[in-house]
């Protein structure tokens, strides 16, 4: 399972933390619950969430009067289960695309070295295996290397790359780029878009008139706002989800580099933190490793 390879850190880093945690103990009483909130936190779920996380289970501790450690296991997972289903409603495995929308366009954001272009070259290749027509946007006009690294992508793949030169207006390069997709028939376009955090101010007006020109062209686009966020950087992912939220509306989470990290528990909190769901998770730096979120498979990997 390329799942369990790519969480495997943040697996073992958290059982055995789990298991000093009730090291000794037959039942979970204040102690056990003070220490399982640091493992949480610890595991970078945040501070929030593991309140609500810890809540839970003291609320079971409380109705069924005992909690044997032995089950704490199976209601942890429960538990996080149930909280990652108030956001993640899907549980599908295959990238797939709504039939009724065409083309179906992905607005990248993200800051520099997120994963960002290598997150959208995994993408298109999982779209266009899937018998997809791909159309990609280099809009992240601000640095050069950014619109270089992504034709590379865009190679390696096979699929069209519509680009302008460096600093030239985003905005452009999207209206460009959903022309080119409408023209070409295109399934689905995914737009990348400057990785500056600016301030608040000129990073929505940015977004704002990338959004605007793309409606331009395409009513009702973009179709997502998807935020990819370095799973592996655990509090700075979560300022970044607090900052991008904030300056435009983030539809779905790509979470990254959850192959090199002890962190995954990041996922958990963000996604129930800014109640936006997780789409697509990061599990290494070759082409195919890129999973489509699935809350089942993930609680599961990370328990069992
Ligand atoms: P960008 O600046 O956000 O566009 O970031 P890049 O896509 O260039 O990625 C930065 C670095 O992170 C590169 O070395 C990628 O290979 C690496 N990277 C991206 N995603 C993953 C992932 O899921 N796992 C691992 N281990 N590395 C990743």
């Amino acid at each position: 399972q390329v799942l369990d390879k790519g969480l495997e850190k943040t697996k073992t880093s958290f059982f055995s933390k789990l298991t000093k945690a009730v090291a000794g103990k037959s039942k979970v009483d204040d102690e056990v619950l003070d220490n399982l909130e640091e493992v949480l936190i610890s595991s970078d779920v945040g501070v929030n969430t593991t309140l609500k996380i810890i809540q839970r289970i003291e609320k079971r501790v409380s109705q069924d009067k005992y909690l044997g450690t032995d089950e704490l296991n199976l209601i942890l997972r429960e538990e996080i289960g149930a909280l990652l289903s108030e956001t993640n409603t899907g549980n599908d495995s295959e990238f797939i695309l709504p039939k009724d929308i065409k083309p179906y366009v992905i607005m990248v954001v993200g800051v520099n070295g997120v994963g960002k272009t290598t997150t959208i070259g995994k993408l298109a290749y999982q779209f266009k295996k899937a018998g997809f027509n791909v159309v990609l946007g280099a809009a992240d006009t601000f640095r050069a290397a950014a619109i270089d690294q992504l034709q590379i992508w865009a190679d390696r793949v096979g699929v069209p790359m519509v680009r302008q030169q460096m600093g030239s207006d985003p905005a452009s390069v999207a209206f460009d780029t959903l022309q080119s997709a409408v023209a070409q028939n295109a399934d689905v376009v995914i737009i990348d878009t400057a990785g500056r955090l600016h301030n608040k101010v000129g990073l929505m007006n940015e977004l704002t008139k990338v959004k605007n020109v793309m409606q331009k062209v395409v009513p009702n686009t973009p179709n997502d706002v998807m935020l990819v966020l370095d799973g592996s950087t655990g509090q700075n992912a979560f300022e970044q989800a607090k900052q991008f939220t904030a300056a435009t509306e983030v539809s779905c989470l790509a979470v990254t580099k959850l192959d090199g990290t002890a962190k995954g528990g990041v996922v958990i909190g963000i996604s129930d933190q800014f109640q936006i769901p997780v789409k697509y998770i990061g599990v290494g730096e070759g082409i195919e490793d890129l999973q489509v979120f699935n809350k089942t498979e993930f609680v599961d990997s990370f328990f069992n």
